[in-house]
């Protein structure tokens, strides 16, 4: 969900941006206007996320699984990288990956189907890889890395934070490369934002397509090409929005706080709910959970839905529940749903 706020000044400013007399989206990209758009979101991500000078920041299309290809072409150079096997979007980078060269997948949980992340501790890493690549919010089975990895000799961590970027604080300085797709906490779709320390921008294999180069991206200033415009100037509003908020440091803790209901809630209704994540891994981004009763999933919904709840229903791979408790979601909202579903508990338990 974006806040109702960014939806509102959106809306204002649609048909006149700043007294332009034309919509965002009809003023060139090489204008004065869109530079001051783009500068500025990057200005507020710097400012938010404390990303060091010598961080380069990319706002390209594709989405986050075009980084999934991009990652592996510009930084693999010949050499085998490590992966850390978090579930569904650890293996999809993974196989995307394997096309480019050798991916070692250092840890698995997949013995725990995934409902856990092996401890960084028992991960088997080599000095010789050309990164150490990771997911740290699982978004489909809400897996999370409580605490993120520590970077480890001169291999590079190379991060999905598509699902949990800016929900937190963090070190950007322990990366060599971030990136996120924008729709869960930056903005809308089409756009992905890359956060890459400037010593990897020239790892790219030569041959590799100019477009898909970082240093050609970081070279044009994300200018290359028609950028994805509208989404750019979405994510300004969102970081706008973030930062009256108090910043991360202040998100996060509204986040422990939202997160930390819903999961009381579900350990206080464990004979009626379940909630399959390991609870030092539980997300407090996107909440799994599944009615012991699976009858009632369909009435679950139904029933929601009454309450203003939408989206609950789990991904089609694993069926079940996940409430999503994005930045935008406000506390009120998990108020609203963890009474719900306690009263329908009580009802159907
Ligand atoms: N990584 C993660 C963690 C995701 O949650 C998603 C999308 N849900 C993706 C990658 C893929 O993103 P996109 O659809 O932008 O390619």
């Amino acid at each position: 969900m974006l806040p109702t706020s960014v939806l509102k000044t959106a809306q204002s400013e649609m048909l006149d941006w700043h007294g332009a007399g034309m919509s965002i989206m009809e003023v060139s990209h090489r204008s004065s206007m869109f530079t001051q758009v783009i500068m500025e979101t990057e200005q507020l991500l710097r400012e938010l996320m404390q990303i060091p000078d010598h961080y380069r920041v990319l706002f390209l299309q594709g989405g986050a699984s075009l980084q999934f290809s991009m990652i592996p072409l510009n930084l693999m150079n010949n050499r085998p990288c490590d992966l850390v096997n978090t579930g569904y979007w650890s293996i999809k980078a993974r196989q995307e990956m394997s096309r480019f060269g050798r991916v070692r997948e250092i840890a698995s949980g997949e013995s725990s189907q995934f409902w856990s992340i092996p401890a960084e501790s028992e991960w088997e890493r080599h000095d010789d890889a050309a990164y150490l690549y990771f997911t740290s919010n699982e978004t489909i089975s809400g897996a999370q890395f409580a605490i993120l990895p520590h970077p480890q000799g001169n291999v590079p961590l190379v991060c999905d934070m598509s699902s949990d970027i800016l929900s937190r604080d963090i070190n950007v300085d322990d990366f060599g490369l971030i990136f996120a797709g924008a729709q869960k906490n930056l903005g809308i779709a089409g756009l992905a934002i890359i956060i890459i320390r400037e010593d990897l921008l020239d790892r790219s294999n030569p041959d590799a397509p100019t477009l898909l180069k970082y240093r050609t991206q970081a070279d044009s200033c994300s200018l290359y090409n028609t950028p994805p415009a509208y989404a750019i100037y979405m994510t300004s509003l969102v970081l706008d929005w973030l930062k009256a908020q108090g910043g991360v440091k202040a998100i996060e803790k509204l986040n422990q706080e939202k997160a930390a209901l819903l999961y009381q809630c579900l350990d206080d209704c464990n004979e009626f709910y379940h909630a399959p994540v390991k609870p030092d891994c539980r997300s407090k981004m996107n909440v799994v959970f599944y009615l012991r009763n699976k009858t009632l999933d369909d009435t679950f919904i139904k029933e929601g839905k009454l309450q203003g709840l939408f989206n609950l229903r789990g991904h089609k791979v694993l069926g079940g529940m996940r409430a999503s408790l994005y930045n935008a979601m406000p506390l009120a909202g998990v108020k609203v749903l963890t009474t719900f579903m306690r009263d329908f508990a009580q009802k159907y338990g």
